[in-house]
């Protein structure tokens, strides 16, 4: 039997924290995904000592609603600054390249090298 009073049809992080605040109302949600775990893009694997992240590994906190939900989910302690020497990489066309950290260059990447 669902008890739930709101569906939410996929398990990423946007139907995942639409659930947590709808929660917090006091709404009862029940969130249906096609895959067979939830996250969505975001997933983290660990090998030979290094994390990776297919997706999002990066927090843009310019809304106090970002650190109210890290703070209640119980992760805030799980949260590292970024360094001034961090380097962010993606794997193209089967090699690992460098992505620029500051956005203007972003912007301006060639994918095509
Ligand atoms: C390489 C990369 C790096 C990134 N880096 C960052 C970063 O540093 N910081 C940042 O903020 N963002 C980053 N992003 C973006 C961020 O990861 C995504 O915007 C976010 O994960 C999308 O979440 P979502 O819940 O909207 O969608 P998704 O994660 O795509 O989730 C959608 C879910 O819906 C399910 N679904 C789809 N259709 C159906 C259906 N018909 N029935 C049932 N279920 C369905 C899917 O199975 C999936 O689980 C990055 C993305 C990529 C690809």
């Amino acid at each position: 039997m669902i008890e739930a009073n709101i569906l939410i049809i996929g398990g990423g992080i946007s139907g995942l924290s639409t659930a947590w605040w709808l929660a917090e109302g006091g709404a009862r949600p029940e969130v249906w995904d096609a895959a067979p775990r939830l996250g969505g893009k975001i997933r983290s694997h660990s090998e030979s000592g290094y994390l990776t992240e297919d997706a999002a590994g990066i927090l843009m906190n310019f809304h106090q609603e970002v650190d109210q939900l890290v703070e209640a989910s119980g992760l805030s302690d799980k949260k590292i600054s970024r360094g001034t020497d961090m380097r962010r990489y993606v794997v193209h066309k089967g090699e690992l390249r460098p992505v620029p950290m500051k956005l203007p260059a972003l912007l301006k990447y060639p994918y095509e090298q």
